[in-house]
């Protein structure tokens, strides 16, 4: 019978023994991780990310900031913010929640903070680096997928895996981490004419396409385990739900393990970004800049 994978609960562990890390770390005296997360505007889904992911850094022992800006400021205002924390000694970490309010770039605040500090791995240095095989922060969702992946399996060697999805965030650093890791990478997006014939093929199929349910059990091979990044808000009889990009019940029927959504990938990706919080702590601790050289 099919395995649902509990990532809340694997997110929990892997949160404490970071926890620990970090107690141990602090006691012989090295600075506590601090990390900052700046919200644009009054998105509610993008609030309770937030809380959730500060929630979470408490329980692990990182000191935590999070800088508001209202919906219509300026660029300016916004990179003022991000260049102080990039400054700021007691800071390891930074991250800005996405999506921005429009009239914002994205690109370019995601180029200005300090790659050493980069917590989502956004920067094209970091994106650079995992795709040339010297990952130091990679980003959350696809480590919180591969750490899911490597428990379901130990090792990956030769495993076909098959990514829906090219995102800058989701799919393409999914694919280079499974590349990373010795599978067979296919990767399927909104323009491909075989996604659902390469899909069935797949030893691992991770769905992050953005689109409710896009993948039924006709996509999947028996046996194979299936990771669902999506998280979709839809209205069903008038009830507000999250649905994940795969169709649960039908795909359950035929994979071997299967995340469920909400509780699958999600929890994993914050136990990813205080990971990369202590990550970035131990580098910056152990090779100090100069003050206003960063
Ligand atoms: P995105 O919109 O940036 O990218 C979606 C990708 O899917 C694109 O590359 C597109 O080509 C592809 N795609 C769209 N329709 C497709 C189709 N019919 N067939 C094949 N490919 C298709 O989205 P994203 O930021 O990568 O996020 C993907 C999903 O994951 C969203 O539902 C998002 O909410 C969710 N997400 C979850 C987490 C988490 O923590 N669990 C984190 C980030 C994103």
């Amino acid at each position: 019978s099919v395995k649902v994978i509990n990532g809340r609960e694997i997110s929990d562990n892997l949160i404490e023994e970071i926890g620990r890390e970090i107690a141990i770390r602090v006691e012989q005296g090295h600075p506590r991780p601090g990390l900052a997360v700046v919200l644009v505007g009054d998105d509610p889904a993008s609030a309770i990310y937030v809380r959730n992911k500060i929630r979470s850094a408490e329980k692990a022992g990182v000191s935590s900031v999070v800088k508001r800006l209202e919906q219509d400021c300026t660029q300016q205002e916004l990179d003022e913010v991000v260049t102080e924390l990039n400054a700021r000694d007691d800071i390891h970490g930074i991250l800005v929640q996405l999506p921005l309010p429009r009239h914002l770039s994205e690109d370019r605040i995601l180029n200005l903070i300090d790659p050493d500090k980069d917590v989502d791995g956004f920067h094209p240095i970091n994106a650079g680096l995992l795709a040339s095989g010297q990952a130091k922060l990679i980003p959350c969702t696809p480590l919180g997928c591969l750490e899911i992946l490597q428990r379901e399996f130990g090792d990956l060697t030769g495993k076909h895996a098959v990514v829906v999805g090219r995102s800058n965030i989701v799919g393409k650093p999914m694919a280079s981490l499974l590349l990373q890791a010795d599978c067979t990478v296919s990767i399927v997006h909104s323009k491909s004419v075989a996604a659902e014939s390469l899909c069935q093929q797949a030893d691992i199929l991770v769905a992050a396409a953005g689109v409710p349910e896009l993948v039924t059990d006709k996509w999947v091979k028996p046996g194979a385990v299936v990771i669902d990044v999506g998280i979709n808000a839809t209205e069903i009889d008038g009830q507000r739900k999250l649905v994940g990009d795969v169709n649960f019940d039908d795909v359950a029927e035929k994979c071997r393990a299967i995340t469920p959504v909400p509780g699958g990938v999600g929890p994993m990706t914050i136990a990813s970004l205080i990971k990369n919080t202590l990550v970035a702590a131990k580098q910056l601790d152990a090779e100090p800049q100069a003050v206003g050289l960063r």
